[in-house]
């Protein structure tokens, strides 16, 4: 029986975990982590493929099953608290391939830990409600466009690989779903994740206003008195001004 405080939805069309690893590509001898495997659906092929896989389960009943498999590493705790760098440092990786179909009651803040260990990925496929997919790959001047797509699109390449309907799983969850793909950029601009993260909220925390009734202030606040255009609404600046802007800022709080 699934549980419903962990978000388990257990993906059951064979048509679609086929996709799915296709989407992944695993190759022999990859260091790979699986995030809430489950009843293994996805992890099965996976492990078929890659020889060995570390897994992410915070579920005990599921861990205890996941552990009669030989050539799983099951790792029982919850995701949010685990230390990717010291999980790819035991494993001798210098980067790790990280997947999961997500507990969707958690993903943004999976998302945001991971974010942590950016610099240890290889790369991330991610089952995710299709809805937090759209947020995270979407274009100024739309309406998904926000917080995480900024966030996001400063440090991965995102590109949403697969459609998946609730039927797909068992239980059938009450949205849609999809894959997404994220790549870690190698050389991504340098700013101060905590100053960006707070910019991006005080822009968006109203979103309908023009920025100079809201970033205006906080630009004030920060000793900053640059030529960025306030004459806008957040979802019309793209992420590199929002990137450049925060390193700008921290210029002025640097005293330079
Ligand atoms: N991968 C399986 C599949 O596709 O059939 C299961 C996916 S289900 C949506 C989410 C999985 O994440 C469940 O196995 C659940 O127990 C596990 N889970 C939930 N919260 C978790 C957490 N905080 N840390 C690790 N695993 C978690």
């Amino acid at each position: 029986v699934a549980r419903k405080r962990f978000g388990q939805h257990f993906l059951s069309d064979e048509s679609v975990i086929d996709a799915i690893v296709r989407e992944i590509d695993p190759r022999p001898g990859q260091s790979m982590v699986e995030i809430g495997p489950g009843l293994a659906a996805l992890t099965q092929p996976l492990v078929e493929r890659v020889g060995k896989l570390a897994v992410v389960e915070l579920d005990r009943d599921l861990a205890e099953r996941l552990r009669r498999h030989p050539q799983l590493e099951v790792v029982e705790a919850d995701v949010l608290k685990v230390d990717f760098r010291a999980l790819a440092d035991a494993r001798g990786a210098a980067k790790l391939r990280v997947v999961g179909n997500l507990p969707y009651n958690i993903s943004s803040p999976i998302l945001f830990h991971l974010l942590q260990y950016v610099d240890r990925v290889a790369d991330q496929h991610f089952m995710l409600q299709k809805e937090v997919v759209d947020r995270m790959v979407a274009a100024p001047a739309t309406s998904d466009y926000g917080r995480l797509s900024v966030m996001l699109q400063w440090r991965y390449a995102m590109e949403d690989v697969l459609f998946v309907p609730p039927e797909a799983f068992d239980p059938p969850p009450r949205v849609d779903s999809a894959v997404v793909r994220m790549v870690p950029y190698e050389q991504p601009v340098a700013v101060d994740e905590q100053l960006l993260s707070e910019l991006v909220q005080v822009s968006f925390s109203q979103r309908r206003k023009l920025l100079r009734h809201t970033l205006g202030k906080w630009l004030e606040q920060k000793g900053h008195g640059g030529r960025f255009d306030l004459q806008r609404r957040a979802e019309e600046v793209p992420v590199p001004e929002y990137l450049d802007l925060a390193v700008a800022v921290s210029r002025d709080g640097a005293g330079w």
